[in-house]
């Protein structure tokens, strides 16, 4: 895919479009390449999402030259767990496709926590 097509995917990108400013949100942390955010639909008492301000459309959109993003991402999370006092563990997740249940095609990791989480699967 050309530089061009994903610009445009990323005009109508609703995760683009919060960090644009266009819709709002509950901003948790903020560096200057990563926005971590409420989910609109917590599965848990900590529910945020963390994702890279520039558009990758899933964790299969990542190439090599986002490796140093990429780390930023589980760093922030980690500062977002801190922030939100998940001092008994949380979980990390990332859904990639259909058999993942992605439903917003911009990176985004879930960050859970506040609960005994169940089993994966
Ligand atoms: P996934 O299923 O991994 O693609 O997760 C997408 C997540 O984004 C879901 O948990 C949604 O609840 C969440 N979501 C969708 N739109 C918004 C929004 N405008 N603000 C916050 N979270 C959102
Ligand atoms: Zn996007």
């Amino acid at each position: 895919m050309g530089e061009g097509a994903s610009k445009d995917m990323a005009e109508d990108c609703v995760f683009c479009r919060i960090v644009r400013g266009e819709l709002p949100s509950q901003k948790v942390w903020e560096s200057d390449k990563v926005l971590a955010f409420r989910d609109i639909h917590p599965v848990a008492p900590v529910h945020v999402l963390v994702i890279p301000k520039e558009h990758i459309a899933g964790i299969e959109g990542a190439r090599e030259d986002h490796a140093s993003l990429l780390g930023e991402l589980l760093l922030a999370a980690q500062n977002v767990a801190e922030k939100e006092g998940l001092k008994d563990g949380y979980r990390l997740v990332i859904n990639q496709g259909t058999h993942g249940r992605q439903t917003v095609a911009h990176l985004h990791l879930h960050v859970l926590g506040g609960r005994l989480l169940g089993a994966m699967g």
